[in-house]
């Protein structure tokens, strides 16, 4: 069994990847819901969604969220009124968030609503929010007040320099059903590409999840969302920076080490391998953008093949 730390499009190509490489129902993917918000009283997953989406081959590649041959009759319609309009909810893309709040509604647990959606969309994979109980992460803006992550992310565009983050709620909430045995059991535990900060700094943050990555460390293998010193997309590096991390592959094996014994960086980063392996994490270097399915299956066979005695079958069509 495989089991991925997972925010939300870095890891969504990593897991489309695994899923290639190992049977989809060996990858659970335990996710961030710290992006999590309400809005227009509908409970949105931004992540969760994103990972479903690609995995369900729905995702819009290009745009980079959202369903691909989406629609947006109902954000033009709200507009005329007046809504609020800054964070764009498709036309299909809510039909996952309606099912979604009814079925909370009703009192069903995110981790049961998770699993009928994917289920519903022909996800192989295993999708656990990383906890049942709310999590929000909260970011001060410098000399600025402490907002709600969307506001930063989506509504500012996050182009405001950024003092500290928090994940509010997550010390005292309860891991989703089956987040830590599946941590626990893991033949390999992978942490995604995902922004080290905001997507799987709320994951580690969830009690139990840290100490189990600890004790396990020699399975564990991350691959670094900084390439060349700079996030891909997102606010990733500068994030790094403001909050003292110096944002580079050395940067992110400082964040991990503790937790993973295996880095994965890029060959464009191979130049500093050394100071990786330096701070006791073993360092892999191989090409780690994920343009194509191909590249993300390649990339998911180096990661396991990183952890000795794991065989994978060849990249097969799912
Ligand atoms: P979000 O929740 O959608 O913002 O996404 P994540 O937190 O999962 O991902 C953001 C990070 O993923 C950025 O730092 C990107 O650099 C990284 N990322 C996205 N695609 C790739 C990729 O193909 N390869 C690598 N190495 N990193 C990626
Ligand atoms: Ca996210």
């Amino acid at each position: 069994m495989i089991t991925a730390l997972a925010g939300g499009v870095g890891a969504a190509r990593m897991l489309r990847g695994l899923v290639r490489v190992v049977p989809p129902a060996e990858v659970t993917a335990v996710v961030n819901t710290g992006d999590d918000t309400v809005l227009h009283g509908l409970h949105i997953c931004p992540d969760l969604d994103s990972v479903t989406y690609t995995l369900a081959s729905m995702n819009d590649e290009e745009r980079g969220w959202g369903q691909a041959g989406e629609t947006w009759a109902v954000m033009e319609a709200l507009e005329r009124l007046g809504g609020e309009t800054w964070f764009r909810l498709g036309d299909r893309d809510l039909a996952t968030h309606l099912y979604r709040t009814q079925r909370l509604a009703d009192g069903a647990r995110l981790s049961e609503v998770t699993g009928e959606i994917t289920a519903a969309l022909g996800v192989g994979a295993r999708l656990l929010p990383m906890s049942d109980d709310p999590v929000r992460t909260r970011v001060t803006l410098v000399d600025g007040p402490e907002i709600d992550f969307q506001e930063y992310f989506v509504r500012r565009q996050h182009a405001v320099a950024v003092e500290a983050v928090r994940f509010d709620g997550a010390a005292r909430c309860t891991p989703g059903p089956g987040v830590l045995d599946a941590l626990a059991g893991a033949d390999v535990v992978v942490i995604c590409p995902s922004n080290p900060v905001v997507s799987i700094g709320p994951v580690l943050a969830v009690p139990g999840v840290a100490d189990c990555l600890r004790q396990r460390r020699d399975r564990v293998v991350a691959v670094s969302p900084i390439v060349a010193g700079a996030a891909l997309r997102g606010p990733a590096d500068r994030l790094m920076a403001e909050l003292g991390e110096e944002p580079s592959v050395v940067g992110v094996a400082r964040m991990y080490a503790a937790m993973a014994g295996t880095l994965v960086v890029d060959e464009s980063d191979a130049a500093r391998a050394e100071e990786v392996e330096m701070l006791g994490v073993r360092c892999i270097v191989a090409p780690t953008i994920m343009r194509t399915v191909d590249d993300s299956a390649r990339l998911a066979a180096t990661v396991l093949g990183a952890v000795s005695g794991l065989t994978t079958t060849d990249a097969s069509p799912r």
